[in-house]
């Protein structure tokens, strides 16, 4: 069971959230002061914090600064003015959400859901195994960002790791020199559909055996670029 952390001076508002939240399941504990909410927060595991910005003892800024800075845990902020939403969601402290006082409970509660769900897939997803391509000899691992050919581990620099997990991952689809610069390159990002075809050579340069006869990444005469299966 999920337990969630109401950091709420408003008891009333607090006790609804609570039985709102209880009705779905989860379990719930309520702080109205700020200090003992930021202790709890930090000290105890909880699955979500709902934060109110104006408390007393230490405010909903400072908490969601702290917090953040030693746990992932998602938070949502609530205030009873539009203006300090704006002004939160503009200091970057990093909540996860935001809602303005008064709301539903049920909308409060379906953005805990939201959240949540979105929370445990963030970390089952770290605790995964890498993520791996392979295709005829190549591996590239996307999470070490490591690339072997035939078993021996070929240097990469970023964009060319980049551009060669894009065409694995899209193969038998030709890719024009333009589409591939726009995927890969930023938009404000210096140099032109020439350095494209600068780092295809390269790449081939470390995956093909031989390189003017290239078996992964074909050149579409006219068009542009396809990896082979
Ligand atoms: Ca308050």
């Amino acid at each position: 069971m999920s337990r969630i952390l109401i950091i709420e001076d408003e008891e009333a508002i607090a006790d609804l959230e609570k039985d709102y939240l209880e009705l779905s399941g989860f379990q719930v504990d309520i702080a109205t002061d700020g200090k003992i909410g930021l202790e709890l927060a930090l000290s105890d595991d909880f699955e979500l914090v709902i934060l109110d910005l104006m408390l007393p003892g230490v405010d909903g800024f400072e908490i969601c600064r702290q917090v953040r800075e030693a746990k992932n845990t998602p938070i949502i902020m609530v205030s009873a003015k539009k203006d300090d939403i704006d002004k939160i969601r503009g200091l970057g402290l990093g909540a996860d959400d935001y809602m303005t006082k008064p709301f539903s409970p049920s909308e409060l509660v379906a953005r805990v859901k939201a959240h949540l769900t979105r929370y445990e897939r963030l970390v089952s997803s770290n605790i995964r195994e890498n993520t791996v391509v392979e295709i005829r000899g190549i591996k590239i691992d996307k999470t070490a960002r490591r690339v072997w050919v035939n078993g021996e581990e070929k240097n990469f620099t970023s964009r060319e790791f980049d551009l060669l997990t894009f065409l694995a991952e899209n193969p038998n689809h030709v890719f024009t020199k333009e589409e591939l610069f726009q995927k890969i390159w930023d938009m404000d990002s210096v140099g032109d559909i020439a350095t494209v075809t600068v780092h295809i050579k390269k790449i081939r340069e470390k995956i093909e055996f031989n390189s003017t006869k290239p078996q992964y990444i074909e050149t579409i005469w006219g068009v542009g670029y396809r990896f082979k299966v």
